[in-house]
């Protein structure tokens, strides 16, 4: 989706760990490489009756802690690369928060805006059959992601299954709660995000109440992000999404903003607020910053003049690894995206849980749970962080969750 290529990123910050953790050489190897590799290119029939090709691609990066796990992105520059890279992520995200899963990731390379629910439900069935012997319960387990919901979970699950011919809702998670998605797996992805935020506040000695937060992308993880931490006493004094930014510094009614971009489409011009670019919105004076929209917003140019104390990375790969030296020199307490948004893949997998059991929960035992791993989790990374000195929070998520990896490799020895 970025000019930068994100494999090369990805590479880069596993080389860095490796060599740090001393990883042998064969392990090294083995997880500089995704595990298994599918690209499938396929027909959908068009609402004009033409028949189009697509290409998708279902990446399983690791297998060693588990089934693959992670989301399907429709976007016009999916490439196999970005797949490769965010299917290696996913395995770090899940490492880190010890969920019993390896990683993956999935692509199709189509523009959805230009598509129609008919077209999107054809293209999304025949990839799901393109990818069904490749997928399954205890293989890999996809999700949404860019430009994919709970509608396409449906029908990937419904695909599946009439396939199989029993109901498998366990082949897919992010489903809608009437065929078996779970409570709470909405705001997961914010709320997992908040209790990293709060336990960073009590490690900085900074009060929640009353401080101020700053959010770009007011999307799933934005808008959730800004509901839950107002709820905790802050002030969410500036948001933006792709149209724009906007800032009060009284603070803004998430709920009321939510209405305005619902009626206009945009953030921008709401009433009492200033317009702001989303360029300006990233400099603005807070004590937390939640980017929560696109890869690369926090880089080289502008990262000198980000004035919050903690950075809280709900979107994935906000910081260039240029920028993360800087942040850490400047005293900015960054959480990282493997932490940080790592609420939707665990409330994720209760939803496979409660699907292989056939036995759900309620709304307060899902956050209950979701809360013990964030905050366990933070602590962890944390210690390393204080244990190593020199090393970032970044740096500390991924040196656990890197030998978390390889020891499950170590254990499973190499067959035959
Ligand atoms: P979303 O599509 O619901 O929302 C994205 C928001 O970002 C929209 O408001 C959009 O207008 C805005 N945006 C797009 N371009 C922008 C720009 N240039 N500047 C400012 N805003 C811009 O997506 P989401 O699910 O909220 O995901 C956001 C980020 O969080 C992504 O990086 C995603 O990978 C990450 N994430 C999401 C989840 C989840 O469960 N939703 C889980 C883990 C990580």
């Amino acid at each position: 989706m970025q000019e930068k290529n994100i494999w090369e990123v990805a590479l880069k910050q596993f080389d860095n760990v490796a060599e740090r953790l001393n990883l042998e050489s064969y392990i090294r190897e083995k997880l500089r490489r995704p595990n298994r590799v599918l690209t499938v290119n396929f027909p959908v029939r068009m609402d004009d009756g033409s028949i189009k090709m697509f290409e998708g691609y279902r990446v399983q990066y690791s297998l060693d802690r588990g089934p693959a796990k992670g989301g399907i992105r429709y976007h016009p520059k999916v490439t196999l690369d970005e797949v490769k890279a965010l299917a290696m992520w996913m395995t770090w995200k899940c490492a880190v928060v010890n969920i019993p899963y390896g990683g993956g990731k999935g692509g199709v390379i189509c523009n959805p805006r230009n598509m129609s629910m008919g077209e999107l439900e054809r293209l999304t069935r025949r990839f799901a059959i393109e990818i069904a012997s490749f997928i399954g319960p205890q293989r890999d387990i996809p999700a949404p992601d860019v430009n994919t919901n709970p509608q396409t979970m449906a029908w990937i699950m419904d695909t599946y299954s009439t396939n199989v011919g029993y109901p498998v809702p366990g082949v897919i998670t992010g489903k809608p709660v009437e065929i078996g998605g779970s409570e709470g797996r909405g705001e997961a992805t914010a709320r997992g995000c908040l209790f990293t935020i709060l336990k960073a506040c009590k490690f900085l000695g900074l009060p929640v109440k009353n401080s101020r937060v700053v959010i770009q992308g007011y999307g799933n993880a934005g808008y959730n992000m800004a509901k839950l931490i107002k709820g905790e006493g802050a002030k969410v004094i500036a948001v933006s999404d792709s149209g724009g930014g906007i800032y009060n510094e009284d603070g803004l009614d998430p709920e009321e903003v939510m209405r305005h971009k619902k009626e206009t489409g945009s953030v921008v011009d709401f009433p009492g607020a200033k317009n702001v670019t989303n360029g300006d919105l990233l400099e603005i004076e807070c004590e937390i910053l939640v980017p929560a929209a696109l890869e690369d917003q926090i880089n080289e140019s502008n990262v000198d003049r980000i004035k919050a104390k903690i950075v809280a990375e709900a979107a994935n790969g906000p910081t260039t690894p240029g920028a993360d030296k800087i942040l850490l020199d400047r005293g900015i307490f960054l959480i990282p995206d493997i932490l940080a948004n790592a609420g939707g893949v665990t409330v994720s997998y209760f939803e496979w849980v409660q699907n292989l059991q056939a036995f759900y929960w309620k709304e307060e035992e899902v956050n209950r749970r979701l809360k013990e791993i964030m905050e366990n989790s933070f602590d962890q990374v944390l210690e390393i962080f204080l244990r190593e000195k020199d090393v970032d929070m970044r740096t500390a998520a991924y040196m656990l969750a890197v030998n978390r990896v390889a020891e499950a490799i170590r254990l499973r020895g190499i067959y035959p």
